[in-house]
């Protein structure tokens, strides 16, 4: 804390990891210490911070500020999204390339923690503004990454139109037709069922956790934060599982939908026009949009937090769990705050850490990354299934890991586990680095 002043969400999640690592770290507490291993977990291999000039539709020109973390590559090259929102600061890029570490660790495949962003607004701007900024970012961002270095992705603010932009500018700078992006369109290298693949991922793992715990989601009601990437897909396979979903929300509202959230309504509105939420009672009367925050209120028997970092708080979950939710999965990174996370373990609410329940987006990059190497394309099917696949094996991953130190049902105390495990081995056969 004293070294990094002002990185609250950092603080925030590394506090989460090592406060569940404490029974690992005490059965080899010497070794621990001697090689610094939890310094050199917390201390980032590099990071960058650069100046990203752009010019919009008037002649203004502006300036914004780019960020890389290139966390920790011991068991793979960076991998982590790139996050373009008002809020992106550096402590904000270092706790979500902090959580990619254990979260990559997770899917079992070959990549180390990255993240990226800038605190670029796209909302609003033109087509050609995201282009000029885009150009920009990736001027500079294209001197540090590369297919077997570093691989950045989307996250919230960058989707496939700033992916294009960027990888667009990288191969005219280096000259290299490479998979040095991911989350690509179609038609230049990108994976089918990648769009879908955070989203699904998430339904995934909580079908598996619902099931070992003898129940099936078949029939429940899903409460659902979130009207981007993530909270669209999940809402789909929600349904699609025989769930109803009957909110979404972004920063300014909540829409309510009695008969279950139309998931072709809400494409439309947001993927398409890039509307807001306000927009959705005008195709379905029987809905209700509210101002202000609100979905937690609703009775659900699953809560999935899919828009952003502390969006659910302690009253929240009170509410949740008064009104009977029994699981709560999280589609957005660290979106439950630590006395809401500790409030739904107590009151033995089945609890997802984003770590491992939105993990299916990256590993879905992970594939794409294999695809571009191999030069192929797979089919929505062959990608989807090995989605379904390392998801199951994610989830008896953490439960494993819990119940090896006694800690059955403590999914949190799991994934920490299960992901660093992984980094530790790879991090002690590599020496002192
Ligand atoms: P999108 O940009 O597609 O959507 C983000 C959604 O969250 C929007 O509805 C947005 O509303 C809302 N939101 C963003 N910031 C805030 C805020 N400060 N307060 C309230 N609402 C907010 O992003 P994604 O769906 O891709 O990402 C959502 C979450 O999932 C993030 O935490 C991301 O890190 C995580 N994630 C994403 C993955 C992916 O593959 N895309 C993979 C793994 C995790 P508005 O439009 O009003 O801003």
């Amino acid at each position: 804390v004293m070294q990094n002043p002002g990185e609250l969400e950092f603080h925030q999640a590394v506090r989460e990891v090592f406060g569940s690592l404490k029974p690992v770290v005490e059965q080899n507490e010497e070794q621990f210490r001697r090689d610094a291993l939890l310094e050199r977990i917390v201390n980032p291999e590099r990071q960058l911070k650069f100046r990203v000039p752009w010019v919009d539709d008037n002649g203004q020109a502006h300036v914004n500020t780019g960020y890389r973390i290139q966390f920790n590559s011991a068991i793979g090259p960076y991998k982590g999204g790139i996050r373009l929102h008002p809020s992106v600061n550096s402590g904000i890029v270092k706790f979500l390339g902090f959580e990619q570490i254990f979260k990559n660790s997770l899917t079992g495949l070959p990549i180390g923690g990255g993240k990226g962003g800038s605190d670029f607004d796209p909302k609003g701007k033109s087509d050609r503004e995201v282009m000029s900024f885009c150009q920009s970012f990736m001027t500079e961002l294209c001197k540090h990454i590369g297919a077997d270095t570093d691989v950045p992705a989307g996250d919230i603010g960058t989707g496939a139109r700033e992916i294009g932009y960027m990888f667009g500018q990288y191969k005219r700078i280096r000259g290299l037709y490479e998979g040095v992006l991911t989350g690509k369109g179609l038609s230049y290298g990108g994976s089918l069922a990648r769009t879908e693949a955070t989203g699904y991922g998430v339904l995934y793992l909580t079908e598996e956790m619902l099931k070992k715990n003898g129940k099936d989601i078949n029939g429940m009601t899903v409460v659902v934060s979130g009207s981007g990437n993530v909270a669209i897909y999940a809402i789909q396979k929600a349904h699609q599982l025989g769930a109803k979903a009957v909110t979404a929300s972004d920063s300014t509202g909540w829409i309510f939908d009695p008969d279950g959230i139309d998931i072709s309504v809400l494409k439309e509105i947001k993927e398409i026009k890039r509307q807001r939420l306000t927009e959705y009672k005008k195709h379905r009367p029987n809905s209700e949009y509210h101002e202000g925050r609100g979905v937690w209120t609703v009775k659900c028997d699953i809560a999935l937090p899919c828009a952003t970092q502390n969006e659910l708080f302690l009253e929240d979950a009170e509410a949740l769990v008064s009104n009977g939710c029994i699981a709560v999965a999280e589609g957005a990174n660290m979106p439950t705050t630590a006395d809401a996370t500790e409030y739904f373990l107590q009151h033995g609410v089945l609890f997802a850490p984003g770590k491992a329940a939105n993990a299916g987006g990256v590993a879905t990059s992970a594939l794409e990354m294999t695809q571009n190497s191999e030069r192929l394309s797979w089919s929505f099917e062959e990608v989807d299934s090995k989605l379904q696949t390392i998801m199951v094996n994610i989830f008896h991953n953490i439960d494993d890991a819990a119940r090896r130190y006694g800690l059955e049902n403590n999914y949190v105390a799991g994934a920490n586990i299960a992901g660093f495990e992984k980094i530790v081995d790879a991090m002690n056969a590599q020496g002192i680095v």
